[in-house]
């Protein structure tokens, strides 16, 4: 199979996180901070030595403020629920995935709050920052926006927009599901209060592990309770972090795996993988763009990631196409993001996205490219 559906999640993981896992399973399958004989004390070892890892390679102010979350949906869920208060306001980009707009869309359905959607201008930043700065109103506490859009690639100018949240007191969540691994991201340099990752995607960690950094900010309100193994005589939860968002046993082969992941990332450095696959889809790009029929959005300073459309073809044909006749696996339809998609006019019939990871060769992106000639001859 020629996978090319890394933004969902990244397959093959690295050797050294199947190893991780492999031994967290035969070594640290002892519950972490639970218990005081050496084994558990072993293991909640581990659990610091990888919070310590998200630390640095977020450069994060303190490793308490890491969050180990089951996905980056769990992540967000933490800060839009944590974080608002009754008759708050939220403005997020008109890229955000449904792992931003549900969570709002409940709590504005039962009169919690209210939320603006503001249309990202694609290839005008400034645009971008006054359609945010339209939105917010005397209420506004938070805006969440992702980094890069994960269906066309296109990264959001969320430096200035998070200067623009802080400079009107507002808080700012940097959706990072997609750039985790492919941008630079500096906690403490950009000032984010919260942001969100999925472990499993650019971070090479298994799936089940994602991770919710917080830099500042009161106490998040909680999404569950319970044991902490501190505090125990308490029936509430503690105030500080990770306990306060950490209920119950931690998923230690998970958060294993996922240290090795980023210890993965930052050896080859971040930087590098972009601009490899970056060169890969640029490639793809100019020779998609050359086929009649076709349209490819996006460009080429996005992460690298590409999405196109076949006129007269319906997305979900093109990828079922590709699977049929090349084995080859790529995301069509959607991608969770209708606001994105009703953005750049791909609502009907969505789009197919390509998305490569540090396996990828160009050999694969070729066949798929001859691939999607061929299917043009008969179509
Ligand atoms: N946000 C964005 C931009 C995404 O692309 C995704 C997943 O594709 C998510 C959030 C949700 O991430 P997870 O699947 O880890 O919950």
């Amino acid at each position: 199979m020629i996978y090319l559906d890394n933004s969902a999640t990244t397959y093959p993981k690295p050797p050294s996180v199947i190893q991780a896992v492999n031994n967290a399973v035969r070594y640290y399958g002892f519950n972490p901070g639970r218990g005081g004989y050496a084994r558990s004390i072993r293991a909640s070892g581990k659990v610091y030595e990888t919070r310590n890892i998200v630390k640095r390679f977020f450069n994060a102010p303190d490793e308490q403020g890491v969050i180990f979350t089951s996905g980056c949906t769990h992540s967000l869920n933490l800060v839009i629920k944590g974080a608002l208060n009754r008759g708050d306001h939220v403005v997020i980009s008109s890229f955000e995935h449904n792992a931003v707009l549900r969570p709002l869309r409940k709590l504005s359905d039962i009169g919690y709050i209210t939320y603006t959607v503001a249309e990202v201008a694609v290839g005008d930043d400034d645009k971008t920052i006054e359609s945010f700065r339209n939105a917010i109103n005397s209420r506004t506490s938070l805006f969440v926006c992702t980094h890069a859009s994960n269906v066309f690639g296109i990264r959001l100018p969320v430096e200035r927009l998070c200067a623009l949240a802080h400079s009107y007191n507002i808080k700012f969540c940097l959706d990072a599901a997609q750039s985790a691994g492919l941008v630079d991201i500096d906690v403490q340099r950009d000032g984010y209060d919260y942001v969100c990752c999925a472990g499993h995607k650019y971070l090479y960690g298994p799936m089940g592990t994602g991770i919710l950094v917080i830099s500042r900010g009161d106490p998040l309100n909680t999404l569950i309770e319970g044991g902490t193994g501190s505090e125990s005589s308490d029936s509430r939860m503690p105030e500080y972090y990770p306990d306060r968002l950490e209920a119950g046993t931690a998923n230690i082969i998970g958060i294993s795996g996922l240290g090795a992941g980023i210890e993965f990332v930052s050896q080859r450095g971040v930087d590098n993988i972009r601009r490899r696959e970056s060169k890969l889809i640029a490639g793809l790009r100019s020779r998609l763009s050359s086929l009649d029929r076709i349209t490819v959005y996006g460009d080429d300073t996005g992460v690298p990631v590409l999405a196109f459309a076949v006129d007269g073809i319906d997305s979900e044909q093109v990828s079922r196409y590709l699977a049929d006749n090349a084995d080859i696996a790529v995301r069509s339809g959607l991608h969770c993001a209708p606001l994105a998609h009703r953005s750049m006019g791909t609502i009907d019939n969505g789009a197919v996205r390509i998305a490569p990871c540090v396996y990828t060769s160009e050999k694969d992106v070729q066949i798929l490219f001859n691939s999607l000639r061929k299917m043009l001859l008969f179509a």
